[in-house]
């Protein structure tokens, strides 16, 4: 793993929270990106090397409706940066982690992206990420 690359967090309204983490972090958003597979609309901010990603769903049926049904708004996962997506997949594995996506699969902001179960990781959902072309 190569360094924090974001954190996900789950809101149920992108204008507002946009609006209300603008605010706190005292920046704009550099992009909006909606993930069509996951019913997903994604928002990113810049935070010196890492990246703060709102989620907010496009429909009732997107993971992140059911995440917000579940346990309402907050974080929802932290991702990491990795040099060969691949290999780690494969190395997770190995050692027992349990992964959502058994391949990398297209993910927002030029992502190849792999989710870790949170049970076998002491609760949180972990991504993992390699840019494209890369
Ligand atoms: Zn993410």
């Amino acid at each position: 793993m190569q360094k924090i690359e974001h954190i996900g967090i789950a809101v149920k309204n992108l204008d507002e929270a946009e609006k209300r983490f603008g605010k706190l972090l005292n920046t704009l958003p550099y992009k909006r990106e909606s993930v069509e597979s996951e019913g997903v609309i994604t928002s990113f901010f810049k935070i010196g090397a890492s990246k703060i990603e709102l989620l907010a769903p496009t429909r009732p049926d997107s993971p992140i409706q059911k995440f917000l049904n579940k346990k309402g708004e907050g974080m929802h996962h932290i991702a990491f940066e990795v040099a060969d997506i691949d290999l780690q997949i494969k190395t997770l594995k190995e050692e027992g982690f349990i992964l959502i996506n058994d391949q990398a699969k297209a993910g927002a902001d030029n992502k190849q992206v792999a989710f870790i179960h949170p049970k076998s990781t002491g609760g949180i959902l972990v991504e993992i990420c390699q840019e494209k072309n890369k």
